[in-house]
Formats: structure tokens, sequence, C-alpha cells
């Protein structure tokens, strides 16, 4: 009989298992452990469900077991057991969460490191083993089947006899070879400290048979590990250690976690939660297939791998588990979306995030400039989605680059720096030096005012939602309407743009009326010109929304701006007398260079590259 063979993923991943280099290969006890755990956890949930199944929770366990002679390794699990289907669909593809981070990862990190940090699940076991069989029954059903295989030359599936509903794991273990001691693997004892060192908060009781040398006989012994949940146990008892790699572990992540949150909460509603701010985004996160949610719990019986309602959308990258005596197992996934109590939970969970967040903020600055340079959009899209509806709790969170602190700064810190204004002044731009060279700026340095400079394409989405921060309005300071000179000073060149009318109607023509206004301006110091614009729509908007993929289109009312003590000024002026076809051809480099300046493309890059030359070479 011809073998089956693996889907082609799996064989690589299979191979990778097979000629592993990896010396951290202990990692797959705790594997098949997690597996058997998960399979209990389904059994148990299955039957508050079904009637048919009639389970003593009592009696889940998982048993561990060797045979040194014929060097077997044995896990045990009367769980929910697979039928033949899924020994095929679950064995032999790789499509699982854990194996897939796994591959993902390889493609972006070197091979060898990874392996043990990853739950790279059942193909783990070849690592050690030459041979691996599964005998599996499922739960209520007659026939039971037996998967075998020797790596990445296939697997079979043949019926097979098993009394009780569960899963057999039996690993031929490896002979020793001269790196590699596999004898180990063997020994009960090590065995144990395995158990201990990466199952210990498996909920259900793990043994092992032990030859008792008194009455020659094998004994199971007393659970290895201590089967408290590692969210229920006294914080002051867990090691930094141990939720590093309760994390790493449960949520596939290969780098330890920002930051832990661990809380007790007692009260009309009691739970405990665990959870997660990741140092990086999750492998999936930027997927369509990335879902938030956190683990939902009754008295450390899984309800709900991934609850949604607990966490709000902007806090989507937050990972973890939550645990409440008070919610019915079998309650059914639409009742729970109307459920009080888990309401009341996502509500605290909530607002516990935005204070530790606050906290890291106040206490931890450059652990959370850092959470921010990877989180902080969500921060901002919390802050603007539903119509700011949160946006006072999560207005402080908000950072922006300062041109006078050089760094990021809080809205709170720019305010309590001011000085008689009522005004936060920002830029928009790509980078912080494309803005800390725009004109605008610069003269508002020379006036010691504090700039923000919003990099981000959200940023002047948040800071109109927000509308003002402490009474203090937010400026543009790309905005026509901005002006910092004195009355008189207004008033010189409200005149000198009067008299200039004409010559800027005749611009504006040349321009095809692209731009709604021309004159001169007072704001820009050496700087010989800018463009900014008029009314709601900035240069910036513009940009973000016309690509966007959507057939959404915007333009921002352009007004080009001349400094009026650059000598260009008196330039134009003179050309407008004596040459209007050169000052034609002006106008058109004018405004193509302000284009350039705001990061907007120019329509015709050949003429003005054409123009530009002509005027160098005479
Ligand atoms: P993962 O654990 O990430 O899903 P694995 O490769 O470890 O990936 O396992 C693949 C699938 O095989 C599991 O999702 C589960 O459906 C099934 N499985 C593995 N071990 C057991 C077991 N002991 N009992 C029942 N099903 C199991």
């Amino acid at each position: 009989m011809s073998k089956r063979q693996f889907k082609a993923e799996s064989k690589k991943l299979l191979d990778l298992m097979v000629n592993s280099i990896y010396t951290n290969k202990e990692i797959f006890l705790r594997e098949l452990i997690s597996n058997a755990s998960d399979a209990l956890d389904k059994l148990y949930y299955e039957s508050l469900t079904n009637r048919k199944l009639k389970v003593d929770k009592k009696k889940l366990e998982i048993k561990l077991d060797v045979d040194k002679e014929k060097r077997l390794l044995t896990i045990e699990d009367n769980g929910i057991g697979m039928d033949k289907d899924e020994l095929a669909e679950n064995l032999g593809t790789i499509a699982k969460s854990g194996s897939l981070a796994f591959k993902e990862a390889l493609e972006k990190k070197d091979k060898v490191n990874i392996i043990g940090q990853f739950g790279v699940g059942f193909y783990s076991s070849f690592m050690v083993a030459d041979k691996v069989t599964v005998e599996s029954k499922k739960a209520g059903e007659e026939k039971a089947y037996k998967w075998t295989s020797s790596g990445a030359d296939g697997y079979d599936i043949t019926d097979c006899e098993k009394e009780a509903c569960g899963t057999k794991i039996t690993l031929h273990v490896k002979e020793n070879t001269k790196d590699e001691n596999y004898d180990k693997y063997l020994e009960e004892f090590s065995i144990m400290s395995l158990v201990k060192k990466y199952s210990d908060y498996v909920t259900y009781p793990i043994t092992i048979f032990n030859y008792d040398e008194e009455k020659k006989e094998k004994r199971k012994s007393d659970p290895i590990n201590s089967m408290v949940p590692l969210w229920k146990k006294n914080k002051n008892k867990i090691k930094e250690e141990d939720y590093d790699n309760f994390y790493q572990e449960k949520f596939y992540d290969y780098t330890k976690p920002l930051r832990i949150i661990h809380t007790k909460v007692e009260g009309l509603v009691s739970y405990d939660a665990l959870m997660f701010i990741p140092s990086n985004p999750p492998y999936d996160f930027y997927t369509k297939e990335y879902k938030k949610g956190l683990e939902l719990y009754s008295n450390g019986v899984l309800i709900m791998e991934r609850c949604e309602d607990l966490l709000p959308d902007y806090l989507n990258f937050v990972k973890g588990v939550v645990d409440s005596p008070d919610l019915s197992l079998n309650i059914s996934r639409e009742m729970l979306q109307q459920d009080r109590q888990l309401k009341v939970i996502a509500k605290n969970i909530e607002k516990k995030i935005i204070k530790e967040l606050t906290d890291m903020l106040e206490n931890e600055r450059e652990k959370y400039e850092g959470f921010f340079k990877t989180f902080g959009v969500n921060i901002k899209y919390g802050v603007y989605d539903n119509y700011g509806a949160k946006k006072d709790e999560l207005k402080d969170l908000v950072i922006f680059y300062s041109s006078k602190e050089k760094k990021m700064v809080t809205l709170k810190e720019y305010v309590s720096r001011m000085k008689d204004d009522d005004t936060i002044y920002y830029a928009c731009g790509e980078t912080v030096d494309k803005i800390d060279m725009m004109p605008q700026v610069e003269s508002l340095k020379e006036k010691q005012k504090e700039v923000l400079y919003l990099t981000d394409y959200v940023d002047e989405f948040v800071l109109k939602m927000l509308d003002k921060y402490e009474d203090k309005k937010f400026v543009n300071i790309s905005s026509n309407d901005f002006d910092l000179s004195s009355e008189e000073e207004k008033e010189t060149l409200k005149k000198k743009n009067e008299n200039a009318k004409d010559m800027f109607d005749f611009m504006k023509k040349e321009l095809g009326n692209e731009v709604s206004q021309i004159r001169f301006t007072n704001k820009l110091k050496k700087h010989p010109l800018c463009l900014t614009s008029e009314g709601n729509i900035t240069v910036e908007m513009q940009k973000v929304i016309n690509a966007m993929p959507t057939d959404e289109h915007i333009d921002a009312k352009l007004v080009l701006e001349i400094n009026e003590d650059h000598p260009i000024a008196k330039k134009i002026e003179d050309l407008y007398k004596t040459d209007k076809e050169t000052l034609k051809k002006y106008t058109k480099i004018l405004y193509d260079e302000a284009r350039l300046i705001e990061g907007l493309p120019v329509e015709n890059p050949t003429e003005l590259s054409n123009l530009v030359c002509e005027f160098l070479s005479k």
C-alpha cells in the first residue's frame, strides 16, 4: 500500500524538524502536552452542550510513560480524540496557527534560533523521534485509528483497537549520536523536570508511570504539574520569566512582551485577567485574517479562544486571557454578546489598559516611545474612531515630535511650556527632516514658538477630532490664515497685494486656475516661496485621501505665497511690466517648486527641467 503524502508545506516543516540542528529539542514535550490539554478542554466544553457525551471532569488527565528497552515515550490523553479524516487533515497539513506563525518567522529570521521559541506543534516530535504513531478515538464514536509516520516520506492510517476516547502518541526515540543525547527523553526524572519547566500551568493532572523497585511494577505518579493556571496564581509567586514563557508559547511570539498586565478583580463581577502588550506587531497583524480578542475562560475552562467583545478595536494588539467564574459555561456566542457581565469586564479591561499605558508613559518614557512607534497608530485611531467617543480618555496618550524638545512630547507637555498664547502650532510632512526645513517652520522657530511635527497620515485627523486641548486651539502653520505679524505689517502687506492684483491674476490664469490665490507674504524670512491652503482641507489631507484605494478625490484650495522681501518678488514685478512671456515661464517654475516643497507631484517634470535649464544657460 502506498503511503499518503504530506502537503508540500508540511513536508518542508517536517524536513526541518527531522534534520534540526537546534539544541533545544526538548520543547517537543511541551507541544504534545499542550495539544493534549487542548483536546481535554475541547471534550469538556463539548460535553456541556452534547448530552450524549458523559464526562467526569475529575477524570480528565494526561499520562506519560517510558519504555527504555524499546525506546518508547508515550503521551496519552482522554480528550476529544480524532477520527480518520481529522487525523489526515490535522497531522498531514500545516494550516494551524502556531505552525503558520512559525513559517512566517522562518522567512524573516534565522532558522536555528526560532524553533525553540515557537509553538511548532506536533511535528516537533520528529526532532527526537524517528517514528511516531498516533492512536486516536474520537469521543462518541466506535472506531479507533492509527496514524504512523517515519518522517517526510509520508504517513499511513490504519484501523486499530483503543478502548477509551482520546489520543495516545508514541515516540520511537532516536538513538544517541555523538552530538546529541536522546536517552534523556527516556528517563522519568528528566521528563518530569521538563513538565515542570514548560507545562506547569496546564490545568489537567500530568502523571508519569514510575517503576516501583519494591513492588516490582509500574505505578502512576502524583501530578507533576501544579495545575493552577498562571493567571490564577499569586502575582508575588510568579517570576517574570514565567510570564514571558507563557506569553511566547501561547501567543506564538519569539520576542518577550513589552508589558505584562496581571489583574485580579473581585466585586460585582469577578475575574482574573492576564494581558500582554507585545513588543512587536503580531505576525499576522497587518493581514485581513488578523482578529482581535482575548481568550475567555470560566474557572479555568476555555469558553472561547478569541472573544472579540472583550477588546475595543483600537486595542486589537493586546493579547491575553480572561477568566471569570461569573460566566456560564454553556453560553452561546450570540448570548455572550448581550451578556451584561461581559460588558462590565470589557469596560474595566479597557480602563486598565489605558491606565497601564499612562503609567508607562509617565515612568518608562523610552519604552512608551517604542510602544508608540509600533502601536501609536492604534491609539490615534482610538481618538477619532466612533466620532471621538474615547478622545478624552486617549488624548494624553498621543505623542508628537516637537521642534523645541527635538523628541516626542505629549500635548500636556506642550501646553505646560506655553507662554501667553492660545494656539498649539503644528506642521505636516513626510518626515521630521522635511518638516524642519519648511519655510513656515523656520520662521516660527525664530520666534521661539514650539511646533509639533505631524508625520503620520492620521495625525491631522486626530487633532481635528480633538478640536482643542485645554482650550488651546490647534493651528496648521501651512494654512493661509495663519499669521503672526503685527497690525502694521499686515496693513503694509495688504496694500502691496492690492497693488499686485493684476499681476497675480495674470499668473493665476497661466496656471489654469490650479491655485485659488497667489500673493505676497511676510512670513517666510529667507525662503522665496511656499504653498499653503485655505479652507478646511489641507494639503496633507488631500494627499492622504487621494492616496486611498477608493474613488474619493478631494482638492485642497492651494495658495501660492511669495516672499515680499525676496529678490524674486521684485523680479516678477519687473517682468510683468516689461516681459509678460518670460513671466509666464517664471510662474510655472515657481508653482512647481512650491509643489515640490510640499511633497506634491509636479505635473510635467520634463517641462520644468527644460524651463530651469533655459534660464540656467542664460
Ligand atoms: P496546533 O497545536 O498549533 O493547532 P499541531 O500541529 O500541534 O498544531 O496540531 C494540529 C492539530 O491536530 C491540532 O490543532 C488538533 O486539532 C489536532 N491534535 C493534535 N494533537 C491532538 C490530541 N492530542 N488530541 C486531539 N487532537 C489533536
